[in-house]
């Protein structure tokens, strides 16, 4: 991969030997909850109550759980390569806190907080930010009051246009953790191929779209990123 121009595209997959549960658990279910009722504008309008105690758990959680060598082993390939993107669907911080910087998260983060009237976002992480209770920004002259900072089912992804320049001009697009459900993520892997970058797969089982890989390597992330790095920065072709 040396000289080449890399895009890497991360899921919840890549966090769950940390301890994170992926989307897909459960029979459809995420940390027991149905996806409408937790992970939609729709779902926040009827019971912001529960979506923000659902959200607080997952931020709270952060504080439990540790990066794994799987987002060790991106952290050492983006300081091996010139040219790198990272982009995650993860709303965690454990690119960051495995090395990582300029990770793009596409579909937000839960260390930062957002002002429902500004739309501005800020870190709120202390441990008065981490209770039950409802939050106020910082921002407006009379505060108001803050949502999760998180793509919701039936919202726009944030960065598309620095993603979509990224991978389009990529010639190695490599996906770990995703199960190829959630769109437009699941997309990319065509673009990038359309383009003729070359494909890399490795997740724990054969994900929806795994036609487009060119090589798939299946398995757990944290076990078989570690030795692909290794490889990919020692190959030159
Ligand atoms: P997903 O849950 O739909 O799929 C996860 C994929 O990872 C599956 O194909 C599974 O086989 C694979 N997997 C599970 N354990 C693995 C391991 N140890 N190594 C490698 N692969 C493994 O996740 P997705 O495709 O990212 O889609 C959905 C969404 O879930 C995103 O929008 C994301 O925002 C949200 N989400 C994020 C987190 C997080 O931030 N950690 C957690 C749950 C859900």
């Amino acid at each position: 991969m040396q000289g080449k121009r890399v895009v890497v595209l991360t899921g919840a997959g890549i966090s769950a030997e940390s301890g994170i549960r992926t989307f897909r658990d459960d029979g459809g279910l995420w940390e027991n909850h149905r996806l409408e009722d937790v992970a939609t504008p729709e779902a926040w309008r009827a019971d912001p109550g529960l979506v923000w105690r659902f959200y607080q758990a997952r931020r709270r959680q952060l504080n439990e759980v540790k990066p794994n060598p799987a987002h060790e082993a991106l952290a050492q390939l983006a300081e091996g390569l010139d040219n790198f993107t990272l982009i995650t669907q993860n709303v965690d911080d454990l690119h960051e806190r495995g090395g990582s910087s300029d990770v793009v998260h596409m579909h937000g983060q839960l260390v930062t907080l957002r002002c429902e009237a500004s739309g501005r976002s800020e870190v709120r992480m202390s441990d008065s930010d981490l209770s039950d209770t409802f939050l106020r920004c910082s921002c407006c002259v009379e505060p108001a009051r803050l949502r999760p900072d998180i793509v919701w089912f039936g919202e726009m992804p944030m960065h598309m246009e620095a993603i979509y320049a990224a991978v389009d001009a990529c010639e190695v697009f490599v996906v770990v953790g995703s199960s190829g459900h959630v769109y437009p993520a699941a997309d990319l892997v065509h673009i990038a191929k359309a383009n003729g970058a070359r494909t890399v797969l490795v997740n724990a089982e054969a994900p929806l779209n795994v036609e487009a890989f060119d090589e798939v390597h299946l398995g757990k992330a944290g076990e078989l990123l570690p030795g692909l790095v290794e490889t990919w920065l020692s190959d030159n072709e």
